[in-house]
């Protein structure tokens, strides 16, 4: 039985919620998916997601709630979808608070502001995939990962240990191969 959190401080939570029942149920995995506002929720999970929003003001809900440092303490993996790619980062061009869990430097709204949203195809694992970008950020430099997709010759999609960080928001369409790579790696961990 594992248990993935979903960080519920701000943004799309609710998609992921129902993005990571849905791929559960496809990999018929025993499991609960449950949304954690709290440290005491944090410490029931054996990963965590951490969904689009605005990376600054989770990452100040994330401080003022002591979520910051209990999140690296508890070293699990951790999903993070555009905001979330944001806060995984070491660093980023705007003074915030981050995580620093994956060594990237991360460019926020790269590819421009809210009217530059789009949909675009592109590939990961080996094949195509419809990518969701919001004001998404891109990936100026991995210190430490693999690269696992890029728009426009940027690097919109990395893993660096057991932590995945995407620019684009998996949880708003139906491909669920990110999220499944995702649980693959908590399994890993809980074994
Ligand atoms: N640009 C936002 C930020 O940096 C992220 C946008 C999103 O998550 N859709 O926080």
């Amino acid at each position: 039985m594992i248990s993935i959190g979903i960080l519920d401080l701000q943004g799309d939570v609710s998609e992921h919620f129902e993005a990571t029942i849905k791929s559960l149920k496809k990999m018929d995995i025993e499991s609960q998916v449950l949304k954690v506002k709290t440290v005491s929720d944090l410490s029931k999970c054996d990963g965590l997601i951490i969904s689009g929003g605005e990376s600054t003001v989770i990452g100040k809900l994330m401080d003022k709630t002591g979520m910051n440092q209990a999140i690296i303490d508890q070293n699990i993996p951790i999903l993070g979808t555009c905001a979330g790619m944001v806060l995984l980062a070491s660093e980023t061009d705007y003074e915030q608070s981050l995580l620093g869990l994956i060594n990237m430097k991360v460019k926020r709204n790269g590819f421009g502001r809210q009217k530059a949203s789009f949909e675009e195809e592109l590939e990961i694992f080996g094949s195509k995939y419809a990518g969701v970008f919001i004001r998404a950020p891109y990936v100026e430099e991995l210190k430490d990962g693999v690269v696992l997709a890029k728009l426009k010759g940027k690097i919109v999609a990395v893993a660096s240990g057991k932590h995945i960080a995407t620019a684009f928001h998996p949880e708003l369409t139906d491909d669920t191969r990110i999220h499944e790579y995702f649980i693959k790696e908590v399994l890993k961990c809980v074994e």
